[in-house]
């Protein structure tokens, strides 16, 4: 059977750096977040496609950011229903010890998407 290629337009920072290869230091691109959420970027997303809720964009590091991670508090208030706002405290937390597991934080770009940006021609 053929590899199916699919398509998708992301919106994405114009100051934000190109996508290093798979297994190069992670560059906060943010390709990977903007295009489907990770398995804990769809628990506080409530959606399997798209742009992940919580992904950040850093305008002083010109990097994007998992804000599970950095804005635990504001992701949690986000993700919980507004009668258990009460818990974000502990969620936040949690999830600052989940996504650094989960995540791979530190380690190498995990993805291997192709990027075309507007005008490119097709690869
Ligand atoms: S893991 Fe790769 S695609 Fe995701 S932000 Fe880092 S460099 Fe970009
Ligand atoms: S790494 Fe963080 S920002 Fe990226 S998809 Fe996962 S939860 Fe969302």
């Amino acid at each position: 059977m053929l590899p199916v290629k699919t398509s998708q337009i992301i919106h994405i920072q114009p100051e934000a750096a190109a996508k290093p290869e798979r297994g190069a230091p992670c560059n906060g691109c943010g390709i990977c977040c903007l295009s489907e959420p990770c398995p804990l970027g769809m628990l506080l997303s409530h959606r399997r496609v798209g742009a992940c809720a919580a992904v950040r964009w850093d305008g002083t590091m010109n990097q994007y950011r998992c804000g599970a991670m950095m804005d635990g508090m504001a992701v949690s208030r986000q993700a919980l229903p507004s009668g258990l706002r009460w818990l974000a405290p502990a969620m936040a937390l949690l999830l600052s010890r989940l996504a650094r597991r989960w995540i791979a934080a530190g380690q190498g770009c995990d993805s291997d998407l192709e990027v075309q940006k507007p005008g490119q021609p097709s690869i």
